[in-house]
């Protein structure tokens, strides 16, 4: 019996299989993607994400393939406003965090298997995992652990009977990396129109990772023109025709949605839900990665603790499962209060002139987003009206 399963070498695969392989636990990572792979994502990097790599011991690595990010600017509803980061954030392609992320967990003693997961039972000492190897061939591995950190389409998540009803309106995502691009800057741009938005993640000065965000009765009519519908938005949202002209995609489109899933638990048993299969926030904020690294970390340790003192094994799982919902509950509640303060012309242009006067007022939330600041203070009633009042 292996001591845990860790489904997906996503972040928090990976981070969760480096905590385990440090305190000498046997940990399998099961992914159905051989590596490197590419994963849809606006590839931008808080503050706290890149806080999180030092943790793992991985920043070093990584560094040199980043590029520094020193805020963001987001248009829309008329406003534009541009807000600093008081720590650094990073701009790096996903193929390349993933795969150092699950070099660095092989290299401290973690294994990796490629085959799908199919089934995950519960039993009396453990699960039992169905996989499916490249072969076709299937086969039954039991573990007394599982961290389920297979992504929004979570099959621990449902097998184990976590998965929700997703809720709220379904939307797609559509992308990539895009060359040809003028005057970037180390700024995030976010262009948002209602519901819909597009996020330009610069990598130098020409080339950045762009992604929109479009409902899902608008994908069919953008899916074949991609290119031209960023053109378009982004000339009208910004009202700068030149910068984006002659942007042309480089290498693969990604796409991917409905970005959608809920879950009613975190835990059961001693199957542990990390990153996006433990729930999804829109990625608007860019917490995906931050809290798939920081729940990767706890989930590892929460079973190194249960290990250690089987007595205690089901008090250190509660504990993740209860610091892990209220994280996300409170991290869902940062990316409403943003979505709101964009989403209504009003709101936005009275924020968007109060930070313009003074960004102090905004620091508190920025943080709070970036994983560099604590979060209660910024869903305080009194911090949201100073930007509003
Ligand atoms: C459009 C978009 C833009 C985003 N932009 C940002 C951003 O700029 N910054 C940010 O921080 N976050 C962003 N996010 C969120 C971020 O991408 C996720 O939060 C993050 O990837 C979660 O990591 P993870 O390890 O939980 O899952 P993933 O990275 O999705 O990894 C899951 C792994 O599980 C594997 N898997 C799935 N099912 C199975 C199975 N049955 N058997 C075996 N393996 C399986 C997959 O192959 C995959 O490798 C964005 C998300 C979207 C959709």
């Amino acid at each position: 019996m292996i001591d845990v399963v860790i489904a997906g070498g996503g972040p928090a695969g990976s981070s969760a299989a480096i905590a385990l392989a440090g305190a000498g636990l046997q940990a399998l990572i099961i992914d159905k993607s051989p590596f490197p792979r590419n994963k849809a994502c606006g590839e931008y990097l808080s503050a706290g994400a890149v806080a999180q790599l030092r943790e793992l011991g991985v920043d070093r690595t990584l560094a040199p393939l980043a590029a520094p990010l020193d805020g963001i600017r987001l248009s829309g509803n008329g406003a534009r406003v541009e807000l600093r980061f008081s720590q650094a954030g990073w701009s790096l392609p996903r193929l390349r965090l993933d795969d150092e992320l699950l070099r660095a967990a092989l290299d401290r003693g973690a294994a990796f298997l490629q085959a799908r997961i199919e089934d995950v039972r519960e039993e009396e000492s453990g699960s039992l995992l169905t996989v499916r190897e490249p072969s076709g061939e299937t086969r039954d591995l039991p573990a007394r652990f599982v961290i389920g950190a297979d992504g929004a389409q979570s099959i621990v998540a449902r097998k184990c009977g976590l998965s929700a009803a997703p809720h709220g309106e379904q939307r797609f995502a559509l992308g990539g990396h895009y060359a040809g691009l003028r005057d970037l800057d180390r700024f995030v741009e976010m262009f948002v129109e209602g519901s819909s938005y597009f996020a330009v993640n610069p990598f130098d000065a020409a080339h950045a990772n762009i992604m929109v965000i479009v409902r899902e009765k608008d994908l069919s009519a953008r899916k074949n023109d991609v290119d031209r519908f960023i053109r378009e938005r982004a000339r009208a949202l910004s009202g700068d025709s030149a910068r984006f002209a002659e942007a042309r995609l480089e290498g693969k489109r990604v796409a991917v949605g409905p970005l959608a899933h809920s879950t009613r638990a975190v835990t059961a048993g001693n199957v542990l839900l990390a990153g996006d299969a433990a729930g999804f926030i829109d990625p608007f904020t860019g917490q995906g990665v931050y809290l798939a690294l920081r729940a990767g970390i706890a989930a590892g340790r929460a079973i190194v603790e249960a290990v250690a003192s089987p007595s205690s094994a089901r008090r250190a799982i509660e504990h993740y499962g209860a610091d892990l919902s209220g994280e996300m509950r409170r991290r869902a509640k940062l990316s409403w209060i943003v979505r709101s303060f964009v989403g209504y012309a009003a709101l936005s242009k009275r924020a968007a002139r109060n930070v313009e006067r003074d960004p102090e007022r905004a620091q508190v939330l920025i943080d709070a987003i970036a994983g560099c600041g604590p979060v209660e203070p910024a869903l305080r009633l009194g911090t949201l009206l100073r930007l509003v009042a």
